[in-house]
C-alpha cells in the first residue's frame, strides 16, 4: 500500500508525532484533535478496515493490548476515555487504513451518531 497516508507514516516517509509502538502497532497524534488527548492508534499491517480484522483475530488481540497500553500511557485510565473506530463511508471513515481513535483529557459528550 504505498500510496496509504497511515502507511508511509509507519514507514516514517512523513512526520508524526509518535507516543507509542510496538511489534503489531504504532499510535500518532492526529493532526486535528477533538480532544486533549486524541491519539490514532494502528496496525502496522494494512487493513482497510475493522471488518478485515475477521481475518486476523490475533491482531485484533494484539490491537487490544495496544489500546489499553497507550490509554494508559497518557494517564486516561482513572478518569475514563474513548474508543472509536469508523467503518467506510456511513461510518464516516475517511482514512482506509484501520484506525482507532483514542479520545480524553476531558468529559466527553454523547456523539453517537
Ligand atoms: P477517520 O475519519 O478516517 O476515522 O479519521 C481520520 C483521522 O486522521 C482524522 O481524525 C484526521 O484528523 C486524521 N488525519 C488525517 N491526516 C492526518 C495526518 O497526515 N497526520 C495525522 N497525524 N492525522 C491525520
Ligand atoms: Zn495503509
Amino acid at each position: 500500500m504505498a500510496e496509504c497516508l497511515f502507511c508511509r507514516i509507519i514507514r516514517r516517509e512523513l512526520p508524526a508525532e509518535i507516543v507509542y509502538e510496538d511489534d503489531h502497532c504504532l499510535a500518532f497524534r492526529d493532526i486535528n484533535p477533538q480532544a486533549p488527548v486524541h491519539i490514532l492508534v494502528v496496525p502496522k499491517l494494512h487493513l482497510e478496515s475493522m471488518l478485515d480484522l475477521e481475518h486476523h483475530p490475533e491482531l485484533a488481540g494484539f490491537l487490544g493490548v495496544s489500546l489499553v497500553n497507550v490509554a494508559r500511557e497518557q494517564g486516561l485510565v482513572t478518569n475514563g476515555f474513548r474508543v472509536i473506530t469508523n467503518i467506510g463511508d456511513w461510518g464516516g471513515q475517511v482514512i482506509k487504513h484501520l484506525h482507532f481513535h483514542v479520545l480524553g483529557g476531558r468529559q466527553l459528550g454523547n456523539t453517537l451518531g
